[in-house]
């Protein structure tokens, strides 16, 4: 027997896709959670369903992504001695985070046996435990002088998809980091790197020269972590990378824009992704994703819409992800949202427009409903209801 969700009484129903971000219907229907079929509700096969949501008119989108954090174990992070921090996140929005290195390990192994060991521990121990049902891909090695191809080839055979930032380690040069990315891609490992100045005591500045000779997967928080790099370098990245180009909200407001103003320039949309980058040394960004989305809307003059997608269907692209897309067997991931109380918009898109949060009525992973009513954003006018 399938488990069966329906949800119905959707107002907006938005794809994640850059090409089409609004699809037409008022329901969706996962089976076993993933995503089968949407449209009118006259025209699916209601009956049999398990759950239902009675949408109450409000905004189904695929669930948020977090292209940028650093976890270390379960929902606790030592950097902020901060408990359910991924929990907090799910009330933002936010369904799947990606590691970018689980850097704040008290006294994380930098020996090569030892860091292995521990991207491998980490793999294991967010898979077999996500918190409050977050997705959370980390086991992130960060790369350290010494390491040889064997060494990819033992994290992939482990099961290790993700490399840490370049930079964060101790190679810093370009042509080490060019040849291990190599090594980490050949079998099968995304890369990701540091951008732009050091971010805290210990690590580094990386400029677009290092950032485009070693020639990473992800261009690491382009809008640098805190400190960019100078304007000429960020129009320089976006110029040259066929790379995603993540933004960061621990990353400067400005260097966003630029980066926004010239990839549209340059038709590479598309490349954009979001991250918070955190826990972090300014802490954890529970609405940090929603908050990336209002701020380019609106400083950025992209359609809600449009600026939705950022944070999740392209990053699902990118990241090579069955999330984050309203898409026939993709995961049931969704996150419902209304426009805030009182916020002004005539519309929830509109109002993002403006540079307002939404309101989170729901989040649903795997086709089962996580959490209600959002503690973090603003309450919604209208919410989201389980009916049976
Ligand atoms: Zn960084």
């Amino acid at each position: 027997m399938s488990q069966k969700l329906v949800i119905k009484n959707i107002g907006l129903l938005l794809s994640g896709k850059m090409e089409e971000p609004i699809f037409d219907g008022d329901c969706l229907i996962a089976l076993d959670g993933k995503i089968a079929e949407w449209g009118s509700e006259k025209d699916l096969d209601t009956s049999g369903a398990d759950t239902i949501v009675d949408a109450n008119g409000v905004t189904l989108a695929p669930g948020l992504i977090d292209s940028h954090v650093h976890p270390v174990v379960g929902d606790y992070t030592p950097r902020q001695q901060q408990l359910h921090w991924i929990d907090s996140t799910l009330h933002g929005g936010v369904t799947t985070m990606i590691s970018a290195g689980e850097v704040h390990m008290p006294g994380r192994p930098k020996d090569i046996v030892g860091l292995k060991a521990m991207s491998i521990a980490a793999q294991r121990w967010y898979e077999n435990f996500r918190p409050s049902g977050v997705k959370v891909h980390a086991g992130a090695p960060v790369i350290e002088h010494g390491m040889v191809e064997e060494d990819f080839k033992d994290l992939a055979d482990a099961g290790v998809k993700l490399m840490g930032e370049v930079g964060l380690g101790s190679v810093k040069d370009g042509k080490t980091a060019h040849q291990m990315v190599e090594w980490a891609r050949k079998y099968g490992i995304q890369s990701t790197i540091h951008t732009g100045g050091p971010s805290i005591p210990g690590s580094g500045l990386i400029d677009a020269d290092m950032v485009l000779e070693t020639g990473t997967d992800v261009v690491g928080h382009i809008n640098g972590g805190h400190s960019a790099l100078p304007d000429d370098q960020i129009v320089c990245l976006c110029e040259s990378c066929r790379a995603a180009l993540e933004i960061v909200h621990n990353g400067n407001e400005r260097a966003a824009l630029l980066t926004l103003n010239t990839a549209r320039e340059l038709g590479k949309l598309d490349q954009i992704i979001l991250g918070t980058d955190g826990p972090a040394g300014s802490g954890v960004q529970p609405l940090g994703i929603l908050r990336m989305v209002a701020m380019l809307s609106s400083l950025g003059d992209v359609p809600a819409e449009i600026a939705m997608c950022f944070g999740n269907g392209n990053t699902a692209r990118r990241r090579k992800l069955d999330v984050g897309l309203i898409e026939k067997d993709y995961c049931a991931d969704f996150v419902l949202m209304d426009q805030a109380q009182h916020a002004p918009g005539k519309t929830i898109l509109e109002s993002i427009q403006l540079g307002n949060l939404p309101g989170v009525g729901m989040t649903i992973i795997d086709g089962v409903v996580r959490t209600q009513r959002s503690r973090n954003t603003p309450p919604a006018r209208r919410l989201p209801e389980v009916v049976a």
